[in-house]
């Protein structure tokens, strides 16, 4: 995976706060949380799109829930 556990839980943490202001179904707040921590984020949204999040809140709603249990043993 391009991104670390621990990074990952900090972007759900991210986009879960985010989130509250609505979702413009564009990733531009995963994009700039990854710039924000200096990860590249070409790498990584493919990823995220394979896991079906195409846009901030479907990262949350379609790939957290597979992460969530690795996230919360190993961090
Ligand atoms: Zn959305």
């Amino acid at each position: 995976m391009p991104i670390s556990l621990s990074n990952l839980g900090k972007l759900f943490d991210y986009l879960d706060v985010k989130l509250e202001e609505g979702c413009d179904h564009t990733p531009k707040i995963t994009t700039d949380f990854l710039a924000s921590i200096n990860l590249s984020s070409e790498k990584i949204l493919p990823w995220l799109q394979d896991q079906g999040g195409y846009c901030d809140c479907e990262i949350l709603a379609n790939v957290e829930e597979g992460w969530e249990s690795e996230i919360t043993k190993n961090t």
